[in-house]
C-alpha cells in the first residue's frame, strides 16, 4: 500500500507571530512544487494566524499543538476545535510526550481530544511512545498497546484512515539520540500490526510518523522503511533550510 509521506514540524513554544511569518515565507520557495509529501507546520496558538496567512496559496499546511475536547465554556486557558478551524488550521497534534510528561495528559484525555478533532474535521496526529526505562525494561510493546487501545477508543473503521500516528520514543526527543532505522521499523511494524488487529485492513492506510531527533541526514533512511510514513520534527523544523532539506531527503 502506498501512503503519502507526511512531515510535520512541531515548533513547540518557539516563534512569535513575526518569526512565524518569516519562517513560513522562507520555507515556501524551498519546498515549492513538492506534491508527494504533506508538509505541515505547527506553531504555538498565538502564531497560528500569522502562519496560516503566510502559507496561503502554498503547499504548506498549518497544524496546532493541542486542543480541548469541549467546544466552548468555562475552561480557562483552553482552545477548542472550532476556534482552530476558524483560523484555517488543518491538523492538530494530540498527546505529545511533553504534554503527557508536564501537563498531565493521559490516554483518556488524548482520546477525548481526538474525538473532538475528528468531529470537527481536523486531521489528528496522535503521539505515542515509550520512556527509556520502559524500552530498557522490555515493555515497549505493552506501553504502545495501552496507548493505542486507550487513545483510540470509539474511533470508527471509517475514521481511522484519517488519523496519523506519531511514534516518538521519548528518549529520542530533543536528545540527538535517534532510534536506528531498523529499530524504528520494528516498532512501526508492531504498531501497524496492532492497528490491523483493532481496525482491520483500513489500518494499512494509517500513516505512522517517526519522531525523535529526525534531521536532514537521517530522514532518508528512516522514511525508506516500509512502515515509516514520515516524521514529526522538533528542533530541525525551526529553520527553513534544515526543514526543507529534511523533507527533500525523505522523499528522494
Ligand atoms: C518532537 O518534539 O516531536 C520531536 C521529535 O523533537 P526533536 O525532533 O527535536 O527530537
Amino acid at each position: 500500500m502506498t501512503r503519502k509521506v507526511i512531515i510535520a514540524g512541531n515548533w513547540k513554544m518557539n516563534k512569535n507571530a513575526a518569526e512565524a511569518t518569516s519562517l513560513v515565507n522562507a520555507l515556501k520557495p524551498l519546498v515549492a512544487g513538492i506534491d508527494n509529501c504533506d508538509i505541515v507546520v505547527c506553531p504555538p496558538f498565538t502564531s497560528i494566524d500569522a502562519a496560516v496567512k503566510a502559507a496561503a496559496g502554498s503547499n504548506i499546511k498549518v497544524g496546532a499543538q493541542n486542543l480541548h475536547w469541549e467546544d466552548s465554556g468555562a475552561f480557562t486557558g483552553e482552545i477548542s476545535a472550532s476556534m482552530l478551524k476558524e483560523l484555517g488550521v488543518e491538523y492538530v497534534i494530540i498527546g505529545h510526550s511533553e504534554r503527557r510528561q508536564y501537563f498531565g495528559e493521559t490516554d483518556e484525555t488524548v482520546n477525548r481530544r481526538l474525538g473532538a478533532a475528528l468531529d470537527a474535521g481536523l486531521k489528528p496526529i496522535v503521539c505515542i511512545g515509550e520512556l527509556l526505562a520502559e524500552r530498557e525494561g522490555g515493555e515497549t510493546e505493552k506501553v504502545l498497546e495501552a496507548q493505542l487501545e486507550g487513545g483510540l477508543v470509539g474511533v470508527s473503521i471509517e475514521q481511522i484512515a484519517g488519523v496519523v500516528i506519531a511514534y516518538e520514543p521519548v528518549w529520542a526527543i530533543g536528545t540527538g539520540k535517534t532510534a536506528t532505522p531498523e529499530m524504528a521499523e520494528e516498532t512501526h511494524a508492531y504498531i501497524r500490526k496492532k492497528l490491523i488487529s483493532m481496525f482491520g485492513y483500513q489500518a494499512e492506510k494509517v500513516r505512522i510518523q517517526y519522531g525523535g531527533s529526525m534531521k536532514a541526514d537521517n530522514s532518508a533512511t528512516l522514511v525508506a522503511q516500509p512502515n515509516i510514513d514520515g516524521g514529526l520534527i522538533g528542533g530541525a523544523s525551526l529553520k527553513a533550510e534544515s526543514f526543507a532539506e529534511l523533507i527533500k531527503n525523505a522523499i528522494a
